[in-house]
């Protein structure tokens, strides 16, 4: 079926004789205004859920958009779809503009413009941006981790972010932990980072504990948690947020650094389908990992921890989202220095002490 072109008065006086008239431009186009008598729908939505704006394939309709590339190649998609009445306007709202034709106001509200580059992604859209804003995220640790994932997780749009983490910034946490400014020393680094946070993204809720989580205070955090972010420095803390999460069925993001090196993984226990598995899989004695020197005795170049971080924010998102292919039973390494990328691929212990049990469940 082709797309039928019109002129921009021939829409205005179509769309004032009863015909609908999409605005099918972005949030932040409209916010300068939109055609008189249209109705703002994004392109990725209409083409995602024409049957919310359209009564049947037989409903005329008229699209625009900023030039008329735009209106003709999602006419083209609503007309390969089974549309059959589908008008692109010509030369979009420049054309209209020209003409001198009528303009209206249109009042785009914070959640449309904040996020309009994520909702124009087809596999994102609003449905997606609204289950961000639902999404609860633990953050554990607010550091060298936890400020690139705690500020992308923000600047998303995830509608609440819980901070645990007991330390207070110190200048040598600059170089790495950008969460922090320079006015921030001496202060307890929950307390810097909401601050930061909130100057980001007021719509959101972040909530703060300045606590060190451990095997006993692990589980109150974890209350309506939807996937944790494993910002930490220690092998305790680590096993503590692994066991917890295997046992609640949560999924958590590890990350690590080392000087110039860091690693990256998924950990989902409770889906052996999809090849979950937990730390202790791959570790299962918390002594086995105790030598390892953390940033302060080993030294870490101040993006490594940015990279993974922002690594870990991905992966939160992703899974949040429910796109993409998850990093569950991968772990991917990183080396700065080589600038190369590798993965080892994982598998789930069935006699391992913390998630066996899921292994075995499955069969
Ligand atoms: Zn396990």
């Amino acid at each position: 079926m082709p797309v039928k072109p019109v002129n921009a008065r021939e829409a205005l006086e179509l769309q004032r004789s009863g015909m609908l008239l999409l605005d099918i431009r972005e949030p932040d186009e409209w916010a300068a205004g939109i055609a008189e008598g249209a109705r703002p729908v994004s392109r990725s939505e209409l083409e995602k859920n024409a049957c919310r704006y359209l009564d049947g394939f037989d409903q005329p309709v008229m699209l625009l958009c900023a030039g008329g590339k735009r209106s003709d190649a999602c006419a083209q998609a609503l007309a390969d779809a089974g549309y059959k009445a589908v008008y692109s306007v010509q030369g979009g709202i420049q054309s209209w503009q020209a003409d001198g034709l009528p303009m209206q106001a249109h009042q785009t509200s914070d959640f449309d413009l904040r996020y309009s580059r994520q909702m124009v992604l087809p596999q994102i859209g609003r449905e997606g941006q609204e289950k961000l804003s639902r999404a609860r995220v633990l953050l554990v640790g607010a550091g060298g981790l936890g400020s690139p994932a705690g500020f992308y997780l923000a600047a998303a749009g995830v509608g609440h972010l819980c901070l645990v983490d007991d330390d207070t910034v110190d200048k040598s946490n600059l170089q790495r932990q950008i969460l922090h400014k320079n006015d921030n020393v001496g202060e307890l680094k929950v307390i810097s980072a909401k601050s930061t946070l909130n100057a980001l993204n007021p719509s959101i809720s972040i909530e703060i504990h300045n606590d060190k989580i451990s095997r006993t205070n692990i589980r109150k955090y974890l209350n309506e948690i939807d996937l944790v972010i494993d910002g930490t420095d220690n092998f305790k803390a680590r096993y503590a947020i692994s066991d917890a999460c295997a046992e609640a069925g949560i999924p958590w993001v590890y990350g690590a650094v080392y000087r110039f090196e860091g690693q990256v993984s998924l950990f989902h226990a409770s889906r052996p389908e999809q090849r979950g598995l937990c730390y202790r899989c791959l570790f299962p004695e918390v002594e086995s990992g105790l030598n390892a020197p953390n940033c302060s005795e080993a030294g870490v170049l101040g993006v490594a921890p940015g990279i993974i971080g922002v690594l870990q924010a991905t992966e939160a998102l992703k899974f949040l989202l429910g796109i993409g292919q998850p990093l569950i039973g991968r772990l991917l390494h990183v080396d700065l220095l080589g600038m190369r990328f590798h993965q080892t691929e994982l598998t789930q212990d069935p006699a391992c002490a913390a998630c066996g049990s899921y292994s075995n469940t499955a069969g």
